[in-house]
């Protein structure tokens, strides 16, 4: 099953879902993820998708988990095109398990959630709320309460194989539009309490529409699918070359003493080398009057 995301609305209640095992597993193979790593993250750009698929074509959002405990700060872009990417800062840290469970709340710990929405004026609109238990998905449901005034459920889940892989991800997110019926929130509630855990849901082969149809049963869901998701990241050889011209002609003539470098994108783990012949190229086209000390 390619990652995919879908939406319904009915009777005022909206709701999207999204199947994301693929894209996390890559982000956990290009970061090398341990388990709570991986759940952090895939739940992070699961999230981060959720909320993009609510953008206008051309905006993208940041969304920015800021916890105190060992995982560090937990970053995903997403667009409403369905590409997202993201890191962990400490990908490899391990705790006990709690409860046969993956202790994402004590590796994410106290702290802040933020997200940046980049409309394409000159600065994003960035809205932040505290963490209520670093497990994601209440954070992100807290931070839509808090910052958007938007009463939401959201669900994210991330399976992880022995093997480190990643079995099954996804989520949703689901939202009552003001007037809604009392009666409408009701079935929809009654609904989501008796559902499994989304991870569960899509290792069973949910797809995107089957969970919708569920979170809206006994009502008529028109299920509408949209982008097929996948992990992007727009870096490229002449972005890091724009990078490194950006440091400027002390630094850059520094790193041609050194000899070779090698850059890493912090998204995607990809890796730049440069030798110190196409350092000092970059160094003579941008700078054409610094000498050399
Ligand atoms: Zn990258």
């Amino acid at each position: 099953m390619t990652d995919h995301l879908a939406r319904a609305t009915v009777f005022g209640v909206r709701a999207f879902a999204a199947i994301t095992t693929d894209l996390v597993d890559e982000a956990r193979r290009r970061h090398n993820c341990y388990p709570l790593a991986t759940a952090a993250l895939g739940r992070t750009m699961t999230a981060a998708l959720l909320l993009a698929a609510d953008l206008k074509t051309e905006e993208a959002i940041t969304m920015r988990i800021s916890g105190d405990g060992p995982l560090g700060i937990v970053v995903a872009d997403a667009s409403p095109q369905g590409s997202v990417r993201g890191y962990v800062e400490n990908p490899q840290i391990d705790l006990p398990l709690v409860n046969k469970k993956l202790d994402v709340g004590s590796a994410v710990g106290v702290g802040t959630i933020s997200v940046s929405r980049f409309t394409g004026l000159k600065q994003p609109f960035t809205g932040s709320a505290p963490l209520v238990s670093g497990e994601i998905a209440e954070d992100v449901a807290n931070y839509l309460l808090v910052s958007e005034q938007t009463p939401s459920t959201v669900a994210l889940g991330v399976l992880v194989n022995l093997d480190l892989s990643v079995a099954a991800a996804g989520g949703f997110w689901v939202q009552a539009m003001p007037g809604v019926e009392d009666e409408v929130v009701a079935v929809v509630e009654k609904n989501l309490a008796a559902m499994p855990p989304v991870s569960e849901l899509v290792n069973q082969g949910n797809n995107a529409a089957a969970i919708l149809k569920r979170i809206f049963a006994g009502m008529p869901a028109k299920v509408f699918n949209s982008s097929n998701l996948e992990f992007y990241c727009q870096c490229s050889t002449e972005r890091v070359e724009n990078m490194l011209v950006s440091l400027g002609p002390e630094e850059l003539s520094d790193m041609v003493d050194e000899g070779e470098s090698e850059i890493i994108c912090h998204f995607c783990g990809e890796k730049y080398n440069f030798d110190r012949g196409q350092l000092q190229n970059l160094l003579a086209q941008a700078f054409p009057t610094h000498v050399n000390k």
